[in-house]
């Protein structure tokens, strides 16, 4: 959120996937649908659209996951008694409505799962869980193009998302520049993972959703940082950005607090303070970019330490403050947008310059 969040190339292929996933959720929970209903044929229209998704959608059923084919799971939903169904309905739509959440006076956002019994909200889980684990990571992909047009061959994949993600986000055009992370700002490293938003163990419905997925740095993903906390204050988005839907770029401030050798993060606008300390809770950006903060005063103190040094040896003129403030002021003229942790690194520059630490720095070199 620190850096603006696209949706990508491929995004209406995902978003295609939901609706298919939506689709055959509320068919199976339809009176009329039995287990035995669940045939190729009655996947067809007026289930799903094109003949491609339900021939797609037949075969995919028929993968086997934990010793069943999913074809079980949508059987056990289908043979749900009307009561389950209609739980199992109303759940699915809230969810769908996933947009209205961030709209005024939104219904209230579905917390806990359904109330169907436990194998129902297992096979629901597994077979929901299947579109992102069994067919959008694997190479055969999702059955869309990335524009969302039905396809029974070469559909998107884990690896294009990815690929497109990176591609849309890139900072420096050149593919040898390193890539930053949309959340911190800090290096996107080697093995970003695709983060559900939302987490997909609680709500798989929208495991495949376009505005549900994002690229970001392993480090904003795990415990103790984003892990498995909701994004959510109690099933309200009130106070939440999201990155799609109600992005919290341009709203993070970044300030220093120079006796703690710290960096404090609030909104722009008072408007937004609330959603940017539930985003600073949920990433502890505050803290690592602390930590960000003091690594690189650190450095900048050796590399001065260290020219003082080379100095004293070749019996040069020590350095004088004008020139450790040129030094600190050349370093921030050179900081670059494109680069980890820019926001950081500027506001270390700003500190830096401040007479206080100039003069400490000053006297810490006169003393060697
Ligand atoms: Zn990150």
């Amino acid at each position: 959120m620190l850096k603006p969040i696209h949706r990508v190339v491929c995004s209406p292929a995902l978003a295609a996937c939901q609706r298919m996933m939506r689709q055959l959720s509320l068919w199976l929970c339809q009176p009329a649908t039995l287990a035995a209903s669940v045939t190729q044929h009655n996947l067809q229209l007026p289930v799903l659209v094109s003949a491609i998704e339900a021939n797609w959608l037949w075969a995919f059923l028929q993968r086997i996951d934990a010793g069943q084919s999913l074809l079980v799971h949508a059987q056990t939903l289908a043979g749900m008694p009307i009561v389950e169904k209609v739980a199992l309905s109303t759940w699915v739509q809230a969810v769908s409505a996933l947009t209205a959440q961030f709209q005024p006076a939104a219904a209230p956002w579905p917390v806990s799962a359904p109330a169907v019994s436990p194998p129902a909200w297992k096979a629901f889980k597994a077979l929901m869980e299947a579109f992102y684990e069994k067919a959008f990571k694997s190479t055969g992909g999702l059955p869309y193009l990335a524009d969302g047009t039905p396809t029974d061959t070469s559909g998107v994949t884990y690896a294009d998302y990815v690929k497109a993600f990176r591609d849309a986000h890139r900072l420096n055009p050149d593919p040898n520049g390193r890539e930053v992370c949309v959340l911190c700002g800090g290096p996107l490293g080697d093995t970003p993972h695709v983060d559900h938003w939302i987490i997909k163990s609680a709500f798989p419905l929208i495991s495949v959703c376009a505005d549900n997925l994002q690229l970001i740095c392993s480090t904003c993903n795990e415990a103790p940082n984003k892990g498995d906390k909701p994004v959510h204050s109690a099933g309200n988005y009130t106070d939440w950005f999201h990155p799609y839907l109600r992005p919290g770029n341009g709203t993070l401030r970044l300030d220093y607090l120079l006796p703690e050798l710290a960096v404090r993060c609030s909104a722009t606008t008072p408007a937004d303070q609330v959603k940017v300390e539930n985003l600073d809770a949920l990433l502890n950006l505050s803290s690592r970019w602390t930590k960000e903060f003091k690594a690189e005063y650190l450095k900048q103190q050796s590399v001065l330490l260290a020219r003082e040094r080379r100095r004293i040896l070749r019996n040069q003129p020590r350095h004088s403050l004008a020139e450790i403030l040129t030094h600190v002021q050349q370093w921030q003229d050179d900081l670059l947008p494109s680069e980890p942790h820019h926001e950081v690194h500027r506001v270390l520059a700003a500190a830096l310059q401040e007479l206080a630490r100039m003069s400490a720095w000053h006297a810490e070199l006169q003393s060697l």
